[in-house]
């Protein structure tokens, strides 16, 4: 079960925030289940933060071949006047 840490969205205003979520919290949640949304505890909004230190470093380049992969419609130019009528 993969550890998500999350933040208050506001963690500036202590009145919109719990103790828990000012500082940020980790939770362990299966991956099926949607992103949390809102703290358990307050309810206040929170953030996914993104951890800089588990992220992989990506060395190679984005490649078309990745980008395809991904589900990207990758458009090529074509020479003008393709799609005059004839
Ligand atoms: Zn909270």
């Amino acid at each position: 079960m993969p550890l998500y840490e999350y933040i208050s969205e506001c963690p500036d205003d202590p009145d919109a925030s719990c103790r828990v979520c000012v500082k940020g919290f980790e939770l362990r949640r299966p991956v099926e289940r949607p992103p949390l949304k809102v703290c358990p505890l307050c309810r206040n909004v929170v953030k996914k933060v993104i951890s800089q230190v588990n992220t992989p470093k990506v060395t190679k380049p984005f490649s078309l071949v990745d980008a395809k992969k991904a589900g990207f419609t990758v458009l090529e130019k074509r020479d003008e006047g393709v799609f005059e009528k004839q």
